[in-house]
């Protein structure tokens, strides 16, 4: 049985903790490794070899981190196929997703090769006579990343590369289900020239998040993780005095007007719904119906949702179109779910539970589901599954699906079907929710822009990457630049003559 380290300083090291964790293959059922999990000896460890890598890092410049960025960009992309195949081992999603993913990643380091350009600061000459102002950023010093299982390359992107632009060093703490991505995503920037300590993993648990938010120097937090653990994290960080973000779950829903093409808001509804399993944050999870749409909506979903099954297989069969559930741990509370919206009353109109393709009865499966007459008081509305159950739920008006949204504790994304510009722009400017995708199910913004959620989908005031990502990364200095010809002393407060 291989152990899945740390890397720490430039190398793998399995630290002192003797703790382990299993990591499955998801399609086999069967335990792939083990992953070690952090003492505070090995937190230690981490933080201390970033923060004297920061001493150094912070004073390279920008045309060196932005040549290294460059090199890595080159390496990510040559590396791709590979970086896709260890998330398909260990998250069970399709090869072609995981692929996806990388390029999302990706993306951030190409946004990142531009530092010295996101790092220009501003200058006002003569604010006073003989006297100029100016701004800056600088980098914190150590950051800490804090990642879920859904995205194993993608979410760590989302941070450390744009962070260590910054001048920062980065200790990331992955998921400990799927932590061998993260591996090769530091020994790749090992090879672009990135010097070591910058970009530290440290494998852990509950504990090794608690003592980096703990630890005295680690100047600030990105999270991305689920609502509980990242109000948690919020909370811990800030009282120990550190900046943090923490992006949390989701329920988003998809509006479904009456003069919309049901065809493709069908697409659409099962695309979001059930790709990676539903295992993404930005899943669609939730349809609402409006008007007299539902039957026949309902009807065209279902057929779609049928016609799925047969195409759950391992990641890695081509013709995988979904694949198995992350842990078997997972996959039984998911079904919970199905269990309980059953009893609520909702109608099971397509049931996903008890299939598992042909030669491999022990993967952690679960086919795409769909209830219907899916009311607000259900489980299977309020609570975030995170698997490949879709909800649809009827409304009777425009408004009444705008306020069944606005209700909603999430506000990661919503997405609304219709040829109707005005209801659309009515729409985008009234839902409270951070992503909105018009007859898009996944509005995923690029790399340039930022990404984040409203109310309990978010925990602080930056979204992460695109500028937003820089100033988290970075805090601004004011400098006021005098070059004296004349001796006086003058006790008033300056007057800007
Ligand atoms: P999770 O909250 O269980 O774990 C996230 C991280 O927190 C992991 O690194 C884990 O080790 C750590 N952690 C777990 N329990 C902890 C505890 N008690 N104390 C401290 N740290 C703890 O999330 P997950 O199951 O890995 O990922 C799925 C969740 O992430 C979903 O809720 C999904 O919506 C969310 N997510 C959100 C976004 C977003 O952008 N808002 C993106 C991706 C995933």
């Amino acid at each position: 049985m291989s152990t899945i380290p740390h890397w720490i300083d430039g190398a793998r090291t399995t630290g002192v903790s003797s703790r382990t964790s299993d990591v499955f293959n998801p399609a086999t059922g069967s335990v792939a490794a083990q992953v070690v999990l952090a003492e505070q000896a090995d937190v230690d460890l981490a933080v201390s070899s970033s923060l004297k890598a920061a001493q150094s890092w912070s004073e390279s410049s920008l045309s060196t981190r932005s040549r290294i960025l460059f090199a890595y960009r080159h390496l990510l992309h040559t590396h791709r196929d590979e970086l896709a195949a260890i998330i398909t081992s260990e998250h069970g999603k399709v090869l072609s997703d995981a692929a996806g993913e990388v390029q999302r990643g990706l993306e951030v380091v190409e946004f990142a090769c531009g530092i010295p350009q996101l790092l220009k600061g501003e200058h006002s000459e003569q604010v006073s006579r003989g006297v100029d102002a100016y701004s800056f950023r600088q980098p914190l010093g150590v950051v800490a990343g804090i990642t879920p299982f859904n995205f194993p390359v993608m979410v760590p992107m989302w941070m450390f590369p744009i962070a260590i632009a910054c001048g920062n060093t980065f200790v990331l703490k992955p998921s400990e289900r799927d932590p061998s991505a993260s591996l090769r995503l530091a020994e790749l920037f090992q090879e672009a020239g990135l010097p070591d300590g910058v970009l530290n993993v440290l494998q852990g648990d509950a504990f090794a998040v608690n003592a980096l938010l703990d630890h005295a120097d680690v100047a600030a937090a990105s999270f991305v993780g689920s609502t509980p653990i990242a109000r948690h994290v919020y909370s811990r960080g800030t009282a120990a005095g550190k900046r943090v973000q923490a992006l949390g779950g989701a329920k988003n829903h998809m509006v479904v007007l009456p003069d919309a093409d049901l065809d493709v808001a069908a697409d659409a509804a099962v695309s979001a719904g059930y790709g990676s399993a539903g295992e993404r944050c930005m899943a669609i999870s939730v349809v609402v119906a409006v008007g007299e749409t539902g039957d026949e909506l309902v009807s065209k979903i279902a057929s779609r949702t049928r016609e799925l099954h047969p195409s759950v297989l391992p990641g890695t069969d081509p013709a995988a179109q979904m694949g198995p559930l992350v842990t078997g741990v997972h996959r039984d509370r998911v079904r919970s779910y199905v269990d309980a919206g059953e009893a609520a009353g909702a109608s099971l109109v397509v049931d996903g539970r008890d299939y598992a393709p042909e030669g491999h009865p022990d993967g952690f499966w679960l086919a795409p589901t769909l209830f219907d007459h899916v009311t607000r008081d259900m489980s299977i509305y309020t609570d975030e599954i995170f698997g490949p159950v879709l909800a649809v739920v009827r409304a009777e008006t425009f408004e009444d699906a705008l306020e069944l949204v606005n209700a909603n504790q999430y506000g990661n994304g919503t997405a609304i079907y219709t040829g109707d510009g005005l209801a659309a722009r009515e729409y985008q400017r009234r839902v409270h929710v951070g992503m909105v995708g018009i007859n898009v199910p996944i509005p995923v913004p690029m790399a340039y822009y930022s990404f984040g959620g409203w109310k309990d989908s978010l925990f602080g005031d930056t979204h992460v990457h695109g500028a937003e990502g820089v100033k988290f990364y970075t805090r601004a200095k004011a400098v006021t630049s005098r070059w004296p010809q004349q001796h006086g002393v003058n006790l008033g407060f300056p007057t800007h003559g």
